[in-house]
């Protein structure tokens, strides 16, 4: 492993021309991003607290970064859209003491950050040992209140030199993403993943599939939702077939949008597993197979093994579920200001417990069922992933999407609901109860009888986070305070 960014900050006199970075038409060559980061690592006070980034789009966000990792002071990215609470919860429980980017809170000290710089001897390089804090980072919220998960420099630069290892990922890609720039995916991956690796970053602006289309890449990443709609988009899919690499992560892809995407690019997705507490764990590789519905084995130098409730080991049969417990060099240092938390997380022997349930087989293959919290429900004295249930939903003609969520009833223990967003372009299948009652005997007759949804409720659109997950617990809330 190398030191993180240690080829731009220490050397940035190679390639100086070269583009690092380009953000909404705008870029920064390798000489221009290290020495605007350095004007800013420069500004920073000694002795500081971790550094609050406002992480808009923008050439400003990444200068920001680059600068706190030259300096070795942790950065917090803030994402520009976060309701008051969100914000108020990151800035406070973060302890940031400096706010980058505008709009900075009064408690916090302002600091500016301008795009031009100038390299000077004295800059600093980094020399931070790389066991040190790099980024806190809030998880997405799916489950509950974002997290603060710190993340080593190690972790990022090992994490990003094993995805580069299994993607064939080199400085001789172009990089282009639509993501958000305050999560690991987006950020660590896609923007420092690819400075650290030397590929040049373009952020296509809001992910839209034209944008995608444009944008010209030799990698793609993105969400299920973002490759959902270059799905419906055949014209601007078809652009995407000279690309090297189409990527997916961060939630479940279906079967489906990974078929239709083959079908249009000619590109089987790459798929990939992690959270922001292990950066990548599992992937696809691009010399390996890719297995619609599966995430790919473990990178180069990680480690997983699959239990159940009582330790017992589970087979790699392909079938048998069990706790996703990893080990890796990118796993996070603990949640901050969370003792106990991040002493759950962690079994007696020193395995990460993910709170995802999987499936792996004999080739080390894993399929991620769902999460324990929320996927695995307990209905009638049976076990049922919801992740079944919806993958057999969504085979339906007419069905766009599918969420399966098991609610507490009295007599079952949970009885399984299923949100449904009919798609239906020939106009066919309407949001009836006629069409509820026949996508539960689809699943009475595909799966088993046991499996079936009791109900089944006609929305629009799910409750989402930025990234695109569905946030079952929002679901879930509604239908129980409903009673
Ligand atoms: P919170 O921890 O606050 O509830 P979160 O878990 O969604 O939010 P992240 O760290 O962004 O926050 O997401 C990690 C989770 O995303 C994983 O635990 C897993 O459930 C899901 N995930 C990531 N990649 C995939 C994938 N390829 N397929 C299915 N699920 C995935
Ligand atoms: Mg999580």
């Amino acid at each position: 492993m190398t030191s993180l960014l240690a080829d731009l900050l220490t050397r940035p006199l190679v390639d100086p021309g070269r583009t690092a970075v380009t953000i909404d038409g705008d870029s920064l060559t390798r000489a221009e991003l290290v020495a605007a980061a350095s004007g800013f690592a420069r500004s920073l006070p000694g002795g500081s607290g971790p550094i609050a980034i406002q992480a808009d789009r923008s050439l400003r966000t990444v200068v920001a970064v680059v600068g706190c990792i030259a300096a070795g002071v942790p950065f917090v990215p803030i994402a520009p859209d976060a309701g008051v609470a969100e914000r108020e919860h990151v800035l406070t429980d973060s302890g940031a003491t400096h706010f980058a980017g505008d709009s900075a809170p009064p408690t916090l000290t302002a600091l500016p950050v301008d795009l031009v710089g100038a390299v000077s001897t004295a800059d600093p390089v980094p020399r931070p040992s790389d066991s040190e804090t790099a980024a806190i980072l809030y998880t997405s919220g799916t489950t509950g209140v974002p997290k603060g998960v710190l993340i080593s420099r190690s972790a990022i630069a090992s994490g990003v030199e094993a995805l580069a290892e299994a993607w064939q990922w080199t400085a001789a890609d172009t990089v282009a993403h639509g993501l958000p720039l305050f999560h690991a995916h987006g950020l660590i991956l896609g923007v420092l993943g690819s400075l650290h690796i030397g590929s040049p970053f373009a952020h296509t602006g809001s992910p839209t599939p034209a944008n995608y289309a444009s944008a010209g890449a030799t990698v793609f990443f993105g969400v299920p939702t973002i490759w959902n709609r270059i799905a419906d988009d055949p014209e601007s899919a078809r652009a995407l077939r000279d690309a090297r690499l189409l990527i997916s992560g961060s939630a479940p892809l279906s079967v489906r949008t990974f078929e239709r995407i083959r079908a249009l690019t000619g590109h089987a997705l790459i798929e990939r597993y992690g959270m922001t507490e292990t950066l990548i764990a599992l992937s696809t590789r691009a010399d390996g197979e890719r297995r619609p519905g599966w995430v790919g084995v473990p990178l180069s130098g990680y480690t997983t093994r699959l239990r159940t409730e009582t330790g017992d080991v589970v087979p790699a049969d392909g079938e048998s579920v069990g706790r996703l417990e990893v080990q890796g060099p990118s796993l996070f240092d603990g949640y901050l200001g969370l003792p106990t938390a991040t002493e759950e997380s962690w079994t007696e022997d020193g395995w990460f417990i993910t709170g995802d349930l999987a499936v792996v087989d004999e080739q080390g293959f894993h399929r991620i069922v769902g999460r324990e919290s929320v996927d695995l429900i307990k209905s009638g004295g049976y076990r049922i992933g919801a992740g079944e249930v919806e993958e057999c939903l969504r085979n339906v003609t007419g069905v766009g999407e599918a969420v399966v969520v098991g609610v507490p009833d009295e007599d079952l223990g949970q009885r399984i609901v299923a949100f449904v967003i009919v798609d239906d372009p020939g106009g066919e299948v309407a949001p009836t109860s006629h069409f509820g009652d026949q996508l539960i005997a689809h699943v009475a007759d595909e799966l088993s009888w046991h499996k079936r949804p009791r109900e089944i409720r006609f929305v629009e659109e799910f409750p989402r986070t930025p990234l695109g997950k569905v946030q079952k617990k929002v679901l879930l809330d509604d239908i129980t305070s409903a009673h």
